[in-house]
C-alpha cells in the first residue's frame, strides 16, 4: 500500500520511476553510522545495502556494515572484505528474506571510483549498485550529492551520479 501511495504521488508529479529507493529515515541512520564507523575521519566504512528487488524500483530496506560482518574489513583505511565471511551476510539474508540490492562505502575526498572499486564490484552482478559518499560521509548525503554506479558487468561501469533523485529516490513513506 505504502509503495503504491509513491507509486501514485511520483506519477502525479509527473516523476518515472527512480531505479532505488530507500525511506529517508533509514538512509540517514545508515549513513550517520558509516560517518561514526570512521572513527574521527580515520578510515574508510562501508555497507551491504539488502532489501527487495521485484523488478520495479529497488527498495533498500536495511545497512548490514562490513565490520560487523568481517570484523578485520576496515582495519587497512581501505574497505577490504574477505570473501570468506559471505556465508554470514548470506545466512543473515535468508533469515530477513532479502537480497543485495546495493553497496555503499566513504572515500575521504570526492565520490569518484577509484582503479580499485571498479576493478572490484562488491557484487560482479550487471545491475548491481555501488553508492560512494564523500568526505568520510561529515557532510549531508542526499542523491545529487553522492557517486552512483551501475555495475553492467565485464568490468564496465555505468556513472548514474548526475541523474540525482531521479535514480535513487529516498521516500517518506516507504
Ligand atoms: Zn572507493
Amino acid at each position: 500500500m505504502r509503495s503504491f501511495l509513491n507509486k501514485l504521488l511520483g506519477w502525479l508529479l509527473g516523476r518515472p520511476d527512480p531505479r532505488i529507493t530507500c525511506r529517508r529515515a533509514v538512509w540517514e541512520s545508515g549513513v550517520a553510522e558509516l560517518a561514526r564507523r570512521t572513527k574521527g575521519r580515520s578510515r574508510e566504512s562501508g555497507a551491504f545495502l539488502l532489501g527487495r528487488d521485484d523488478g520495479g524500483p529497488k527498495q533498500i530496506l536495511e545497512f548490514v556494515f562490513y565490520d560487523d560482518i568481517d570484523p578485520h574489513a576496515l582495519d587497512s583505511g581501505i574497505v577490504h572484505f574477505a570473501g570468506n565471511r559471505l556465508p554470514i551476510l548470506w545466512e543473515h539474508c535468508r533469515k530477513r528474506g532479502y537480497g543485495v540490492v546495493a553497496d555503499v562505502h566513504v572515500h575521504p575526498g570526492g565520490h569518484g571510483q577509484s582503479a580499485s572499486d571498479q576493478a572490484d564490484p562488491v557484487m560482479p552482478r550487471a545491475g548491481h549498485i555501488a553508492f560512494i559518499i564523500p568526505d568520510f560521509a561529515s557532510r549531508e548525503a542526499r542523491p545529487g550529492g553522492i557517486g552512483m554506479y551501475e555495475y553492467l558487468g565485464d568490468g564496465r561501469w555505468k556513472n548514474h551520479t548526475k541523474e540525482g533523485s531521479g535514480f535513487f529516490h529516498l521516500t517518506v513513506l516507504a
